[in-house]
């Protein structure tokens, strides 16, 4: 992970957002308050304006100022959780390039930072559902001494498959949680757009 892949990261988050914002809505209008789509959009197309400008010495530096810009534009939930876990990976990378271990570590750090904040668990049907397997699969790639990109490719399909597996959960946090025995049988839209920011770094790394 280089300045280059970080920028090209949150650009493409921005452009896969974009292309899925109404069925991130749809997704979000069936447990939640039909926002989802519309506050990632605003955040990631304010975040890829502001890291185009940037002219970061690390690759920390794209995504602190990313974390930030998400916080200041989405309104929702996600926005302070989003915007913390990318903080918390901007800290944890205050170097120009960075090894996939860490990176995974960088990962690790922001899983952390949503679970301190948002004080939820894997199977409480919220993001964690997608982004704590994605972790998983890119440490263990990371471990093994695959490159970057087969590590992002195997965190991608195991945030999809954390997504697909929260459709039969019961919401325990979040708006989600308010409808209670009701949230079952609908997809998380959280862990949708996480699993859409996995896919877009494996795309990424895939084509950088
Ligand atoms: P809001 O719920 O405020 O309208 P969004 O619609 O943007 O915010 O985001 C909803 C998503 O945020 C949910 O689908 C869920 O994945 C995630 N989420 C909500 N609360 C939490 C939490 N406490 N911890 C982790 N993720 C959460
Ligand atoms: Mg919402």
């Amino acid at each position: 992970m280089d300045i280059d892949l970080a920028r090209a990261w949150v650009q493409a988050i921005a452009a896969a957002v974009g292309r899925h914002k109404d069925h991130l809505t749809q997704l979000d209008s069936a447990i939640g308050d039909a926002d989802h789509g519309t506050n990632l959009d605003r955040g990631f197309t304010a975040a890829a304006a502001v890291v185009a400008d940037l002219t970061p010495d690390t690759v920390g530096a794209v995504f602190t100022r990313t974390g930030t810009t998400l916080i200041s534009t989405i309104g929702g939930a996600s926005g302070p959780l989003y915007g913390g876990a990318f903080r918390a990976l901007g800290q944890a990378l205050d170097v120009p390039s960075a090894a996939p271990q860490a990176f995974a570590a960088a990962l690790a750090a922001g899983l952390e930072s949503i679970q301190k904040l948002g004080t939820a668990s894997p199977g409480d049907k919220t993001m964690i559902d997608a982004y704590a397997p994605a972790v998983a699969a890119f440490d263990e790639r990371a471990r093994q001494g695959t490159d970057f990109a087969a590590a992002a490719a195997a965190a991608a399909d195991a945030a999809e498959e954390g997504m697909r597996a929260t459709t039969p959960l019961q919401a325990r946090k979040g708006r989600a949680s308010y409808l209670g025995a009701r949230s079952v049988g609908h997809q998380d839209p959280g862990a949708t757009s996480t699993a859409l920011i996995f896919r877009a770094l494996a795309n990424t790394a895939a084509n950088p």
